[in-house]
């Protein structure tokens, strides 16, 4: 950890320090995150696994992406690097227009608590805590009170169609509605950004519809930037911007007009 940081830099409580403290202003940051030249390599033993070869993405503010592609192809390897779970081999990544390699370890774990939410295949709640209990917990881990943090909890419950399922367990929720909890914890902290790998992985058809219909209102309701690693061809349909990703490179990126046209494509040849 960098001494000087954390003797002398303020920590940051807002979306705006966090930009402010770097000389930036809000305004300025169109791009809500930049990838530049980004590689990973794997060591497996004495065998090099290059898992992304060179990407270079730019994802505008309240847009929804989906990151579209095979197996294998480096889709959680690069949902990592965007969420500052892991380290590229080279190659930079900003948020807000923020190098996160230059973060200390408090700035990292404010951005991973605050400014992103995060939603994996297999839900990743924890199996102990009702419903309201896991999605309060980001906002105690963020200092706020408990009565605060179980009245917001409770209206984000509400927001993601869980009202009435507050105090219930993960075993006595559905699949869908445990990712329904996934998505409110992942909202707790008002993130800028929700990060979601391969969110509909694990339900059924219906159900996978339903959380990708909820990703979507949220976008658009609360401008929150939405980026899913995905290879559910539903998400196409209400993605602003599809970036086709295969072998550990980017292979195209559509906007969503070129979209409709892939989506024939994908009609005609199932
Ligand atoms: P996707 O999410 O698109 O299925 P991944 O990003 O998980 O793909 O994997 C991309 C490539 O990197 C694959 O070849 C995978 O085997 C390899 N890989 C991923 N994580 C690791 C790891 N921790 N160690 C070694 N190889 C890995
Ligand atoms: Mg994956």
């Amino acid at each position: 950890m960098n001494v000087e940081s954390r003797q002398g830099v303020k920590r940051p409580t807002s979306n705006i320090e966090f930009c402010v403290n770097r000389g930036l202003t809000m305004a300025e940051v169109a791009n809500v995150v930049r990838v530049t030249n980004v590689t990973k390599v794997f060591k497996l033993g004495k065998i090099d696994v290059p898992a992304l070869k060179g990407v270079n993405l730019e994802i505008a503010k309240g847009d929804y992406i989906s990151i579209m592609g095979p197996s294998g192809s480096g889709k959680s390897t690069l949902f990592n690097m965007i969420g500052g779970l892991d380290k590229p081999t080279s190659g930079k990544v900003f948020i807000d227009e923020v190098d996160i390699a230059q973060l200390d370890a408090y700035e990292l774990a404010w951005l991973r608590c605050r400014k992103i939410g995060y939603i994996f295949q297999t839900f990743n709640i924890i199996q102990v805590m009702t419903a309201l209990e896991n999605v309060t917990l980001p906002m105690i881990f963020a200092g706020m009170h408990d009565d605060a943090a179980v009245e917001k909890g409770l209206q984000l419950l509400e927001l993601v169609g869980l009202g009435d399922r507050f105090n219930h367990k993960p075993f006595e929720l559905s699949g869908g509605q445990q990712q329904r909890v996934a998505v409110a914890r992942a909202l707790a902290n008002d993130p800028a950004i929700i990060l979601a790998d391969e969110p509909t992985g694990n339900l059924d058809l219906t159900t996978g519809e339903e959380i990708i219909a909820l990703l979507k209102r949220l976008s658009q309701e609360r401008g929150v930037t939405v980026i899913s690693a995905t290879h559910d061809f539903k998400m196409l349909n209400v993605s602003d911007q599809v970036v086709w990703i295969r072998d550990g490179r980017v292979d195209k990126i559509e906007d969503r007009e070129e979209l409709s046209i892939s989506i024939g494509q994908i009609g005609t040849r199932v």
